[in-house]
């Protein structure tokens, strides 16, 4: 590990070496929006219940968590920093969009041209989150900075929008470094995302696709990794999409074939039902507590287990490097 790099994290850069276990997306917070208005159960709302989740997370072993929750779609990055303050958790926040149905026709990513947009989203890395989303004419910066950018797209398909966007995170992260991670529906477009973002000049090394594991397809992943970048898998558990052994089993695999220094695991709680503190389950802590010991359980090398909690997320956050 290159102890002079760095992870952006919403209490300033701190060495990839004090990241460690690091779960890859989750959410701590979401409060409105688009997809809290299209179903409340994605509202994650309650500071002391948010604070409940993130202690037993690190009571877990948890040390690090990114919270994906993007521009305009409830994100807040102030209610964020209450949450997380003396827990000795380590937050990662992003910037960037959410797929684009989530914008209705008045906000700004309609109207604004694409440079601006991109200046907007770069401000965030290098200056500091706007605690508004930006959806007011007032710009007011937190002094936490994004650690990463966002960017999505549909179910077999990237609308005209959603190219525009994944242009502006592309270009975000070339000015700033910042990787970027990308939502998925259902696994689709992945492959796509890749080379759409390769294209635009973001090394292949500070690219995630995101909900890979939502289609549990051998083929497919390896498709994916071929061009380089990261996976994720952030559905893990999910038992009404797939079993537990069809992820580890998918693992296995892709460390098989070499690209076991490409994995990355979140657990995506996303839901106030699927959080402890809000009366759901299985909670944050499940990722540090339960799943990393099923895994070995299960026949995961133990160098891998570590690689895809420590190593690799520390590789691919870490994007501050000293002068
Ligand atoms: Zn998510």
């Amino acid at each position: 590990m290159d102890n002079s790099v760095k992870i952006r994290t919403i209490e300033g850069d701190i060495p990839v070496s004090e990241m460690g276990f690091t779960d890859s997306h989750d959410h701590i917070w979401k409060e409105g929006g688009m997809e809290v208005l299209k179903d409340p159960d994605f509202a994650i709302d309650c500071p002391e219940k948010s604070r409940r989740e993130l202690l037993s997370f690190k009571e877990a072993g948890g040390q690090t968590i990114v919270d994906m929750q993007p521009l305009g779609v409830g994100r807040g990055i102030e209610p964020m920093r209450a949450i997380a303050k003396g827990t000795g958790v380590h937050v990662i926040a992003v910037t960037g969009f959410h797929k684009g149905s989530f914008y209705d026709k008045t906000h700004f990513v309609h109207r604004y041209e694409e440079d601006q947009i991109t200046e907007l989203v770069t401000a965030e890395v290098m200056e500091g989150i706007e605690v508004n989303d930006y959806c007011g004419p007032i710009v007011r910066r937190s002094p936490s900075k994004a650690g990463a950018v966002k960017c999505a797209s549909g179910y077999y398909k990237i609308t005209p929008l959603e190219e525009k966007l994944i242009r502006i995170a592309s270009y975000s992260s070339v000015k700033s470094q910042a990787p970027v991670i990308t939502h998925t529906q259902m696994g689709t477009m992945g492959l796509e995302q890749a080379q759409r973002i390769k294209s635009y000049g973001v090394e292949p090394e500070k690219i995630c696709i995101g909900h890979l594991d939502r289609n549990p397809d051998p083929f497919l992943h390896e498709q994916v990794l071929r061009e380089g970048v990261y996976v994720q898998y952030d559905c893990v558990a999910r038992i009404k999409y797939h079993t537990v052994s069809e992820t580890l089993q998918l693992i296995i695999r892709m460390d098989q074939k070499g690209y076991g220094d490409r994995l990355l695991i979140g657990g995506d709680w996303g839901r106030s039902s699927y959080l402890r503190a809000y009366g759901g389950a299985p909670g944050l802590d499940f990722i540090p507590g339960s799943f990393a010991s099923q895994m070995i359980a299960y026949g995961v090398p133990e160098g891998l287990v570590h690689k895809i909690f420590y190593e690799n997320p520390a590789r691919f956050f870490g994007f501050i490097k000293e002068t």
